[in-house]
């Protein structure tokens, strides 16, 4: 199954901690995981483009932040010194001396701006970041993040066309809730 597939994927760098301190949740791309939370809003985790499918309540930046730089952590490599907020054009950010603390900054801008509402469909990959990592990730993958640059990065699924998708949405959930927790 499809969901079982993708978070043994991820498990490696995003979810051996998650699941007990942090509210992350992991599921499928087409379910929502604001009407799973009840909640206005959902941090979904900046590396989608190579699979990880980890969203955060809005309450846990910080966490989302760490999930993030985890996935540098995987690469053994760090945060990049400059990135773009993948939201609006004006913000860059550049930390030459501490690498972290740049990165940071931006995911809070960026937290600023789900916080504001934005939907995720407004989303633009930030090239710098992908070249960033390329070397680590796959041809496919690769690939796939530079189709974004001609249309708007956004899940489609996250609108729900009948009742039987949020049935599977739920069953989904659950199903990796099992897997995450070690059910
Ligand atoms: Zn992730
Ligand atoms: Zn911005």
């Amino acid at each position: 199954m499809s969901s079982s597939s993708s978070s043994s994927s991820n498990s490696t760098w995003s979810l051996g901690d998650a699941s007990s301190s942090y509210s992350a949740t992991s599921i499928p791309r087409y379910c929502s995981p604001q009407i799973l939370w009840n909640s206005p809003y959902a941090l979904p985790c900046e590396f989608g483009f190579i699979g990880c499918q980890v969203f955060f309540r809005p309450s846990d930046v910080e966490a989302w932040i760490s999930h993030s730089i985890s996935h540098f952590t995987a690469f053994d490599i760090r945060p990049p010194s400059k990135a773009i907020c993948t939201f609006c054009d004006e913000a860059v950010f550049e930390n030459k001396r501490d690498l972290e603390s740049g990165w940071r900054e931006r995911m809070n801008h960026i937290a600023g701006h789900f916080a504001r509402l934005q939907s995720e469909e407004e989303l633009r990959p930030d090239f710098g970041v992908i070249e960033h990592v390329r070397k680590f990730i796959s041809v496919e993958d690769y690939k796939r993040t530079q189709r974004y640059s001609e249309r708007p990065r956004g899940c489609p699924g996250l609108v729900f066309p009948q009742p039987s998708a949020l049935f599977l949405c739920l069953y989904f959930a659950y199903f990796d809730f099992l897997l995450l927790t070690g059910h």
